[in-house]
């Protein structure tokens, strides 16, 4: 039985280590599942440690996420989006909609004005991320945001590209947000809370901290930081070693043949593949050789599997449901316990998560 297990104790001291870490209020992104880890349970131990802020991007979830928070706990619906329907579901649950245009605004007003309400947003600016949002140089546009009748503005804030670490490129998209931001307040236009800081921009720019940080991979101690974290990794999968088979020097293995075995070869099946989130990382650009590096130094090797405290290397590429592992000299057996490092947004939901 393949399950994703998460260490609670590890969940909660890498909470504690991020709230620590910045003084300044942590909105918790729990997007996608929670990060893969459960919506729910994530969310109520955020809770439980304080936050007070939810990010999302999907409307289905703000149902399960209400039912984990208070009252006066808020939800930040990060999708910028100018569908009627779906700005009538932000308004009717009071969540915080997120503006990137005019005509998202406009939507969201004639929104609450249905409603007979007020609509509170975010206003979200591109400074090059390539995303929602309003391109710094449109403050006429931004600025009117403020005029309509329905919509309270609360913040503002924009999304790094590369805080994983092209300083250049951070400082950049920081000097154009913080341009809108000095614009607005010239225009005697209050804009709320002011935040930029994603989890790898905390840790590698201090300096984008501002009024808040929205955080969501550091909690899962994966972040790529230029510099160690006191923050741990906190699931794995796990699978068992469903038969074993002995392959002979110079046989093929896989589709293509992607690898030829250069030894007499013990060969293990774990009973998990790509299906389950094995040897897929979320996306990356190609030309990003020192993220690469990074992933790899920031966990095991990703085509690594540990069966009883051992680490074997995955032979081939990983198949849709199973690994081939080169368990040659072990005494690994059938129905040993087998445990990938696969990022648990990658692992779908038909994969139960347990939580120890
Ligand atoms: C996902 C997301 C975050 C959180 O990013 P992490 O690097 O996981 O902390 C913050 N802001 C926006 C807009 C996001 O989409």
């Amino acid at each position: 039985m393949n399950r994703y297990v998460i260490d609670q104790k590890a969940l909660e001291g890498n909470i504690a280590t991020v709230i620590k870490h910045c003084d300044v209020p942590v909105i918790g992104v729990v997007k996608a599942n929670g990060y893969g880890v459960g919506l729910e349970a994530f969310a109520s131990t955020l809770k439980a440690h304080g936050v007070k802020t939810f990010a999302i991007t999907e409307l289905s979830d703000i149902e399960p996420l209400k039912g984990v928070l208070s009252r006066d706990d808020d939800i930040l619906m990060m999708r910028s989006t100018a569908l009627s329907d779906e700005l009538d579901a932000i308004v009717s649950a009071d969540c915080v909609a997120s503006i990137g245009s005019c005509t998202s605004v406009r939507a969201l007003d004639e929104a609450a004005q249905r409603a007979g309400k007020h609509a509170r947003c975010h206003i979200k600016v591109d400074t090059g991320f390539g995303r929602y949002g309003f391109f710094p140089d449109q403050m006429d546009e931004i600025a009117s945001v403020f005029t309509l009748p329905n919509v309270d503005v609360q913040g503002i804030y924009t999304h790094f590209a590369r805080a994983y670490g092209d300083e250049a490129y951070t400082k950049a998209q920081l000097a154009a947000f913080m341009g809108v931001v000095e614009d607005l307040k010239a225009r005697g236009l209050d804009p709320g809370c002011v935040h930029a800081a994603n989890s790898p921009a905390l840790y590698n720019f201090p300096e984008t901290t501002l009024d808040a940080v929205r955080i969501g991979s550091a909690f899962l101690g994966r972040v790529i930081t230029q510099a160690d974290t006191d923050l741990e990794r906190i699931g794995y999968l796990e699978t068992e070693v469903i038969d074993i088979k002995d392959f002979p020097c110079g046989w093929e293995m896989g589709y293509g043949g992607v690898e030829k075995l250069k030894r007499p070869t013990k060969v293990a099946f774990a009973g998990a593949g790509q299906r389950e989130g094995v040897g897929l990382q979320p996306l990356v650009a190609p030309d990003m050789r020192s993220v690469l590096s990074k992933l790899k130094r920031l966990g095991k090797h990703p085509l690594e599997a540990t069966i009883n405290g051992h680490a074997y290397l995955v032979l081939g590429e990983p198949d849709l449901s199973l690994c081939l592992l080169d368990v040659t000299g072990s005494d690994v057996s059938i129905g040993d316990k087998v445990v990938f490092d696969p990022n648990p947004l990658m692992v779908p939901a038909s994969v139960s998560r347990e939580y120890i």
